[in-house]
């Protein structure tokens, strides 16, 4: 009897902490959402060769993206 006690508990004990650490991880992750990432930022497209970069990284020309200064000045030289 003492033994399917032991083994009760032992169950209660690592659903219990199983519980604890799944809440501790949901929290991480709801915690990490709330964060601006370089992951989740807007991605804007190169006016030039179409490759697409983040919002912060990309230059702007008159209302058109570029993923560098040299595509930027090529495509100003083109027109
Ligand atoms: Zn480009």
């Amino acid at each position: 009897m003492g033994r399917i006690l032991f083994f009760v508990l032992l169950g209660v004990g690592l659903y219990v902490a199983f519980r604890i650490w799944r809440v501790g991880q949901r929290r991480d992750t709801g915690g990490a959402m709330g964060k601006p990432t370089a992951a989740g930022e807007a991605m804007v497209r190169c006016d030039y060769c179409g490759l697409n970069v983040p919002k912060s990284e990309a230059l702007d020309a008159a209302g058109r993206w570029y993923c560098s200064d040299a595509h930027r000045r090529l495509e100003r030289d083109a027109r």
